[in-house]
């Protein structure tokens, strides 16, 4: 029963989700918690057209210790010739649940799965697909693959630095413009539509997560994203506003993890110690000025000190 009335929710929300976005648009509150948009778990999962064919789907992610929820952000394109889908879910019966609406979308079947983020939230789910369709081929880069060399589906065709998919009426490519949040990041464009999808790359109004980020590395390839002037960026997690607002807000999260990067180094040079995210007594020196508030900083903070250490120390893992 409550799977079924998820599901009438989000064919009621696919029309009414653009008319959420536009009372928001004059200014969004500056946080992926969807409570600070008056939404529940209840109002998951939902998903938006936002080109012909293209739809951004989003599930959730589970609470952090704090019990703040972000969404989790996958693509789904329907080709003619099959769906796309770039990012799944992170666990099993959230993917069943986007695979169920992906059928009530259009007939044909998934037949890719792009990993554009080898972190659990996003592939935890996977077998679902395989499960539905078993002839899916999963795409994503050497190290996601390496990294998911356990994991019961990782990615068979392999992308290093980009590769096409036609499908259909749709070109999809798939690039890699640098490692950021996982080290393997992948991210989608479509040309047509001019429509980006940087998954992890581009983590909306969440303070920057960095567990197994490369964080100068992570800057330089947002700022390769910005250069790529697509007419609407789409997140891995985090709301989908208005085009222009993506396009600022992309801009807001590079100035986020400028920042905070700015930040660690100054308590790295000041000489606080940071031996680890759960070691840190840096922290109590950070000032994060506005990205005080920002969703999941207090689990997030830490392992950013941490991690930006690790690079300025040269101890980054190579990959
Ligand atoms: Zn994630």
């Amino acid at each position: 029963m409550r799977r079924a009335s998820t599901l009438a929710r989000v064919v009621c929300s696919a029309g009414a989700m653009l008319l959420t976005s536009a009372a928001f648009s004059a200014e969004p509150p500056h946080s992926a918690d969807i409570s600070k948009r008056n939404l529940t778990p209840q109002d998951f999962p939902r998903w938006q057209r936002i080109a012909p064919d293209v739809y951004a789907y989003e599930g959730l992610h589970s609470p952090d210790k704090q019990g703040v929820i972000v969404n989790t952000v996958s693509l789904i394109v329907a080709t003619g010739d099959g769906v796309v889908v770039v990012d799944g879910q992170g666990d099993v019966p959230q993917t069943r649940l986007m695979i169920e609406n992906i059928r009530k979308l259009t007939p044909e079947p998934i037949k890719y799965v792009v990993i554009a983020s080898d972190h659990t939230d996003h592939v935890g789910g996977n077998s679902a697909f395989k499960e539905a369709y078993p002839n899916v081929v999963f795409i994503g880069s050497p190290a996601s693959q390496k990294r998911l060399a356990k994991d019961p589906n990782p990615p068979t065709m392999l992308v290093s630095e980009q590769r096409s998919l036609r499908l259909g009426a749709i070109q999809i490519e798939i690039l890699n413009l640098g490692r950021a949040h996982t080290g393997g990041d992948l991210v989608a464009w479509l040309p047509e539509s001019n429509v980006l999808f940087l998954g992890e790359v581009f983590l909306r109004d969440v303070f920057p997560a960095m567990r197994s980020a490369y964080p100068t590395e992570w800057l330089a390839t947002l700022r390769k994203a910005a250069t790529m002037n697509a007419s609407y960026y789409i997140p891995g997690h985090g709301f989908i506003d208005e085009a222009p607002i993506m396009r600022r807000e992309l801009d807001e999260a590079r100035l986020a993890l400028a920042s905070v990067i700015d930040e660690a180094e100054r308590l790295h040079a000041a000489g606080h110690k940071c031996e680890s995210a759960a070691n840190c007594p840096a922290l109590e020196h950070a000032n994060w000025g506005e990205y005080h508030d920002w969703a999941l900083r207090s689990s997030q903070a830490p392992i950013a000190v941490w991690r930006v250490y690790q690079e300025l120390e040269g101890k980054l893992p190579e990959s």
